[in-house]
């Protein structure tokens, strides 16, 4: 595709800047990847899904694509955790990651092209941590344990543009009596092994990584330096995002990465939802209270159609609405057959120059801009039904496929999971019994779709949408 260059919003900067790659039309792409102590909650999965759909764009957007998102399958939560219920932490570690992935998919996430998962980089984590110890950026007190030097990187704090004394003092408040560290915001690159819990043999003696360190390490041998574009959400910011360029720049990546993103947080009653706060859904139980066929696909429609850089609240009614929303997009395509339909694979073959993709396109260039690109997928939604073009349902059917839409077969998707009923078709008849003023027919027809728990909502203007109870 001829696409003019894409903006992106790069937290270094605070500013929109035009993405230019370490190598033109080359994308490596690093997202942290989940901690494997739990399943994850519908917060996390926000977070995912919004790099989801920047590789997916990426690649529309004719870049040659490699993303990596980490697994990190050693921590202070996965011991504590697999501790409590008596298994050993692999054993945790590998079946949360096999049910993430399989999470994932529900939200139709492509894989990632690398997966790295941390135990498997210990030694070239400990290549860097001897690194930054010439440098003269790592110290060793005597528990065992290695610390970066923060004062030894002037550069620290530039992403996160924090107050470092404030911080400071804060950070001596909180970590008074932690023994030999230099400086309150000195980190650990390296925790000497204690009792009972899972260690590596190194020069520092036997310990494990921290968690910062694991990304730095991972980046570098899996993409090479510097990154072309590094996410997460603003909770990353600092200290993990800040720790990482300290280690990697001190260590002479510089830089270490060209452009950072970072996605808003996902609410629960304005307050960001979290397991440690105790106000969150994991995914799992979001999708368990949705229809089967559908649920996945409304989530992800959910999750994406507020710009990336804003907070979403999370309710059960905008989840009902988005599910609504997505049926009626599967309904226009069902009664307006696309012309032979253009897979994601062959976005090469969208007709650009048609208003709609145009102003798609420019939305979605800058800076991901999904509010106003998923305002023109519902303009064409009403344009197919106006006109019952093919062409244009083809085209409809497209765009939503570079985003991970409407790749479902219509009519499956309509029917849904569970009642086995057609939903769609019993509207319709209600609809034509209203018509008829056959309003006992209508209201039955109503009750049998309670009865499987099928809620109707007549909205103004005449259309009928529904919800699962
Ligand atoms: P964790 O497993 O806790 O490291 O989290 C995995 C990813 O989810 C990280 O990128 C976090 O920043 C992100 N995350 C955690 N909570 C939320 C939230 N409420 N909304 C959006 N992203 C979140
Ligand atoms: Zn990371």
């Amino acid at each position: 595709m001829n696409m003019p260059k894409i903006q992106i919003y790069n937290t270094l900067s605070r500013k929109k800047e035009a993405f230019a790659p370490r190598v033109a039309n080359k994308v490596g792409l690093y997202v942290c990847g989940p901690t494997v102590y739990d399943y994850i909650h519908i917060g996390n999965a926000r977070t995912f899904t919004t790099f989801d759909m920047v590789s997916r764009w990426l690649r529309v957007a004719g870049y040659e694509v490699t993303y990596v998102r980490n697994v990190t399958d050693i921590d202070d939560k996965i011991i504590e955790r697999a501790k409590e219920r008596g298994i050993p932490f692999a054993e945790l570690a590998e079946s949360m990651a096999q049910a993430f992935s399989a999470d994932c998919a529900r939200l139709h996430l492509l894989p990632p092209d690398r997966e790295p998962r941390a135990t498997k980089y210990v030694d070239a984590m400990l290549g860097l941590i001897g690194v930054l110890e010439q440098n003269g950026l790592a110290y060793r007190v005597p528990s065992g344990d290695v610390y970066y030097s923060v004062r030894g990187f002037p550069a620290y704090g530039k992403l996160s543009r924090k107050n470092l004394d404030d911080l400071r003092q804060g950070e001596r408040i909180a970590a008074k009596g932690e023994s030999g560290k230099h400086d309150a915001l000195d980190f650990a690159l390296w925790k000497s092994a204690k009792p009972g819990e899972p260690s590596w043999p190194s020069a520092y003696g036997a310990g494990r990584p921290g968690w910062h360190i694991e990304c730095s390490a991972m980046a570098a041998s899996v993409l090479g330096t510097p990154v072309d574009l590094h996410g997460g959400a603003v909770d990353l910011q600092f200290p993990h995002h800040e720790n990482e360029i300290a280690q990697s720049e001190g260590a002479g990546h510089t830089p270490f990465t060209i452009c950072w993103m970072h996605g808003a947080f996902l609410n629960m009653d304005s307050e960001k939802m979290s397991k440690s706060l105790g106000n969150f859904h994991t995914l799992r139980d979001v999708l368990a209270q949705q229809d089967a066929v559908q649920g996945g696909e409304a989530t992800r429609w959910f999750l994406l159609r507020g710009h990336y850089r804003s907070e979403i609240n999370f309710s059960w009614e905008t989840l009902a609405d988005a599910a609504n929303s997505l049926r009626g997009f599967y309904t226009a395509l069902r009664e307006v057959p696309p012309a032979p339909a253009v897979t994601p694979a062959q976005a090469g073959a969208i007709d650009w120059s048609n208003q709609y993709a145009a102003r798609f396109r420019d939305a979605m260039n800058d800076d991901f801009d999904t509010p106003i690109a998923f305002a023109v997928l519902y303009e064409l939604r009403g344009e197919v039904n106006r006109t019952r073009s093919p062409e244009l349902a083809g085209l409809l059917k497209a765009l939503g496929g570079t985003l991970g839409f409407f790749l479902a077969d219509a009519e499956t998707f309509l029917k849904g999971a569970g009642s086995g009923i057609d939903v769609e078709a019993k509207i319709a008849q209600r609809a034509a019994a209203k018509k008829a003023k056959d309003y006992a027919g209508a209201d039955a027809i109503r009750k049998e779709l309670e009865a499987a728990g099928i809620i109707l909502e007549d909205k103004p203007g005449g259309a009928t949408e529904w919800r699962r109870k």
